[in-house]
């Protein structure tokens, strides 16, 4: 389907809606009363797939409506792209305002169709393993300068690798999950010793991961051609970390407490076939990279992110604007680079991209950048002002692909910062 193409739906859906009908994004959720339950978006609406299993509507593609009962979407991934494209290209049929099968079926409307705001959206996969990448030049040329040498910012290895480490998956959450401040050791330039206690440089990072929709047996490595038909969609996602702590703990071997006390994400999976339309090309590699790394075609997502800021009693704000076409690795060398070694990845499986950051100070990915490792606060609209976060703070993350009247989203991720224990 291309992003040209006009489709309607017989179901209202505001102009803004992140859900149009060219999304059908999968998640999890749950009523009050009821089990989990895999499902979709479509305008303001959450759409309830196994109730629409048990009534026939996808007899011909899935056998059983067992693969929609369930707490995560790992079995439906795993049922392969061929089908699970066939239960998204279903779904757009039948909320397409040309047909009437469910449209008339008006019985079932109550059980199928639920304000989203009356449901609880739940982790849409069982994470099994999680890799962050820092794939953005500009965040990797800031970040570099502040924490080392900005004559050196890059370091030599940066262009001709995606950089990245492996993560913590039992502390990824969903999208409302409050974050308690964590605690750690830190050290000021001219301290002797170590101080102990709650991160005073709280921030978050502004990343798109994806999610791994077919698993690869040990030793077997993937080309850049093969790597969309393992990656099933992307997701928000904000990767919570602590600064002081970073920068004293992550020599030599990486981040490790600065970023594993938890990592949000949007309860949304968009798949890589919405996002298809909106492919463009990614920055030039001025390196000429290793043929393993090396791809065809458009690269890059665009996508528009945004970052809001709400304090304790005060309204949500924009703070910074970036864009997913920034990545100077995309995720295709990502994926290539992961397996060249033989490295397995399972179905629900997260690649994070790494901070987003776009070239100016307000498309900044993250406060270390924007306000320069606290040196420079923004200033917010009540009149109080940032170098990190502070308690109560609710950070809010939202991205959208547009063109033409198209309009693909992800909805939101936020969490709230709680005091320290
Ligand atoms: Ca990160």
């Amino acid at each position: 389907m291309k992003a040209s193409d006009t489709l309607t739906s017989w179901i209202p859906i505001p102009e803004e809606s992140d859900f149009s009908l060219y999304n059908i994004p999968f998640g999890v959720f749950k009523t009050r009363e009821g089990s989990s339950r895999c499902c979709t978006a479509i305008g303001p609406y959450v759409v309830d797939l196994a109730v629409l299993a048990e009534h026939g509507y996808f007899k011909n593609i899935v056998t059983s409506a067992r693969v929609f009962h369930n707490e995560y979407l790992n079995d439906f991934i795993g049922l392969g792209k061929e089908q699970t494209n066939k239960v998204r290209e279903r779904l757009i049929g039948l909320f397409s305002a040309n047909t009437t099968e469910l449209q008339n079926h008006t019985a079932i409307h109550d059980s199928v169709f639920h304000q989203q705001e009356h449901v609880s959206m739940l982790l849409p996969v069982r994470v099994g393993d999680y890799t962050d990448f820092y794939s953005s030049k500009e965040h990797a040329t800031n970040v570099g300068a502040m924490f080392r040498d900005p004559a050196n910012a890059l370091l030599p290895n940066w262009k001709h690798l995606p950089v990245a480490y492996h993560g913590r998956a039992s502390s990824i959450v969903v999208s409302g999950t409050p974050l308690i401040r964590p605690k750690g050791q830190f050290k000021g330039k001219d301290d002797a010793v170590p101080s102990f206690g709650p991160t005073c440089s709280l921030d978050y990072e502004l990343e798109l991961g994806f999610v791994i929709g077919k698993s690869t047996r040990l030793g077997e490595a993937l080309s850049t051609d093969q790597a969309e038909e393992y990656i099933f969609g992307f997701l928000l996602f904000n990767d919570w970390s602590a600064r002081d702590i970073q920068s004293w703990e992550y020599v030599p071997l990486g981040p490790f407490l600065a970023k594993n006390f938890m990592s949000s994400v949007s309860p949304w999976i968009v798949t890589t076939e919405a996002l298809a339309p909106y492919k463009v090309n990614g920055p030039v590699q001025d390196v000429a990279v290793l043929p393993y790394l090396a791809y065809q075609g458009e690269g890059n997502y665009d996508i528009n992110l945004e970052i809001e800021l709400q304090p304790e009693q005060g309204k949500a704000q924009c703070i910074s604007r970036s864009n997913f076409r920034y990545m100077y690795w995309n995720v295709r060398q990502q994926l290539a680079h992961h397996t060249v070694n033989g490295c397995n990845i399972n179905v629900g499986d997260i690649m994070a991209s790494g901070t987003i950051s776009g070239p100016s100070r307000d498309s900044a990915g993250c406060l270390l950048e924007q306000t320069r490792n606290g040196k420079e606060p923004i200033t917010l609209t009540d009149g109080s002002t940032r170098a990190f976060l502070q308690d109560g703070d609710t950070v809010i993350m939202k991205g959208y692909a547009v063109r033409n009247t198209a309009r693909v989203g992800f909805g939101s991720v936020s969490g709230k910062i709680r005091p320290a224990l």
